[in-house]
């Protein structure tokens, strides 16, 4: 059984900024209806073609997570379609989990259901996306987003917003890895001091494209972008800066970072207002991905059609970040695989693409972003940042990395409690259990 969403389109303004949103409608069309009162929906991936359903179910974050963490952070209140077909309402702050480590969950039938909350701890991090959360004394809403549509259909929800920032763009051209860490470690610093009221430098993104990523894209993003195709090691960054004043202090900081970092070439900005340059930048950063989906999907016409896209989706602890580039660049050398690396580095999560040439390449792909994920756990970091698990049989592989057996048999106990004949979005973060489980009552 399919379900869609699409008739969930209602948008309803609500007293403190706040928004009332059918699961259904698109970021950008929800962003289209907000800018006008001059408001804004902060935690966006960088598809703003996803549903606000689908980034409830999935938590998703987006570049500025650092400044203005995932999605769960802005969601007040859920209407949630449960197994059974009832909807409930869950609002935070109603409830939490009970000292013991449950939550008594009261359904509109008057039925009461106990779901125990999962005792692993979560990884430290900006942005995870690796199936239930859990924390002692935790808020119920917290175990629907991220739950990937496992435990119930999101109707629609209650989202905080924010005035709608002005924005500075500026792309940064770098000659190593080592230098992209040090200008983002310095642009991180200085966003934190002038959000204390200390300066002016308030970037609120800092994304990374290295010279193979680059290599992937067609000659004409490069061209609109007004930049030339970087070479060897070097590495672009784009660089999002809100403005509260005037925007020469915050440009005058920015130069002072990249003369500070021994930065050399000259950076692309795009002043706020200048929409169609920053539209430009904007561009060449999603031209990476789709240049990769175009080689992959060449490959798998000419070569072999069970070739396929390996993306890593890694998150490590700031300071973990120059490490964990060599360890992505090291693993992939040593297999003699072609790759290639971007994403949201100033919060320390990247992501290291296989761009596989033959099935014997998928399969080394695989093996090699599983090891990379071993030790970026053990770095105090996850290998599901943003992007949610699925069905994926890798990226269920490395859920297991990061939990274990048991953790995984904990999320199994809220999927039963909530869910017992195994009715939403089955075979999603873990195996369907066989029907044979199932008959013989081993599941409830
Ligand atoms: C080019 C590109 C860039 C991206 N960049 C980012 C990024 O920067 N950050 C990020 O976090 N993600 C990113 N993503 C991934 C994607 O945008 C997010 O995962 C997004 O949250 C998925 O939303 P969607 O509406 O497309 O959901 P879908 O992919 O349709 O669904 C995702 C999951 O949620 C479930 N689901 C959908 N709607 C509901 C609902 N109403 N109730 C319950 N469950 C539901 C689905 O069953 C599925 O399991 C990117 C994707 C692309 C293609």
């Amino acid at each position: 059984m399919v379900v869609s969403t699409r008739a969930l389109t209602d948008l309803t303004r609500l007293p403190g900024r706040m928004v009332r949103v059918g699961a259904g409608v698109p970021l950008a069309e929800l962003q289209r209806v907000l800018a006008p009162d001059g408001l804004y929906y902060p935690p966006v991936p960088t598809y703003d073609g996803a549903f606000v359903g689908g980034t409830i179910a999935t938590n998703a974050a987006g570049a500025a997570t650092f400044k203005y963490g995932s999605t769960r952070r802005w969601v007040e209140a859920l209407s949630v379609v449960l197994a059974d077909g009832s909807l409930v309402e869950i609002h935070r702050g109603e409830i939490a989990a009970s000292p013991e480590g449950w939550f008594e969950l009261e359904y509109p039938s008057g039925k009461i259901v106990r779901v125990p909350v999962p005792t692993y701890v979560m990884p430290d991090v900006v942005k995870l996306s690796a199936g239930y959360f859990a924390r002692p004394g935790m808020d119920l809403i917290d175990l629907f987003i991220g739950s990937e549509g496992t435990l119930g259909i999101v109707a629609d929800a209650t989202l905080r917003v924010i005035p709608l920032p002005r924005r500075s763009v500026v792309l940064v051209t770098c000659d190593s890895d080592g230098q992209a860490a040090a200008v983002t470690a310095a642009l991180r610093r200085e966003a934190r001091s002038s959000r204390r009221g200390e300066g002016a430098l308030d970037v609120s993104a800092v994304e990374f494209m290295d010279s193979r990523a680059l290599a992937l894209v067609v000659d004409e993003a490069m061209s609109r972008a007004g930049i030339a195709r970087p070479v060897g090691a070097s590495v672009l960054l784009l660089v999002q800066i809100e403005v509260t004043g005037g925007e020469e202090e915050a440009l005058r900081q920015m130069a002072a970072v990249l003369d500070a970092c021994g930065v050399h070439a000259d950076p692309q900005v795009a002043l706020p207002g200048d929409e169609r340059g920053a539209a430009r930048l904007f561009e060449l950063r999603d031209a990476v991905p789709a240049g990769v989906n175009t080689l992959v999907a060449a490959a798998k016409t000419r070569v072999h059609p069970d070739i396929e896209k390996i993306a890593g989706d890694l998150i490590v602890p700031f300071e973990r970040l120059e490490e964990a580039l060599a360890l992505y660049r090291q693993t992939f050398e040593r297999c003699g695989l072609e790759y290639a690396i971007w994403g949201h580095v100033s919060d320390g999560n990247l992501h290291p693409n296989v761009v596989p040439r033959s099935l014997e390449d998928v399969h080394r792909g695989k093996a090699a972003i599983l090891d990379i994920a071993r030790r970026v756990v053990a770095m105090g970091g996850a290998p599901l940042a943003e992007h949610g698990v699925g069905r994926s049989a890798l990226k269920q592989l490395l859920l297991l990395e990061l939990y274990g057996e048991r953790g995984i048999e904990e999320m199994r106990a809220v999927k039963r409690a909530l869910d017992p004949t195994w009715k939403l979005s089955a075979g999603v973060l873990f195996p369907e259990p066989s029907s044979t489980d199932r008959d013989n009552g081993s599941l409830v």
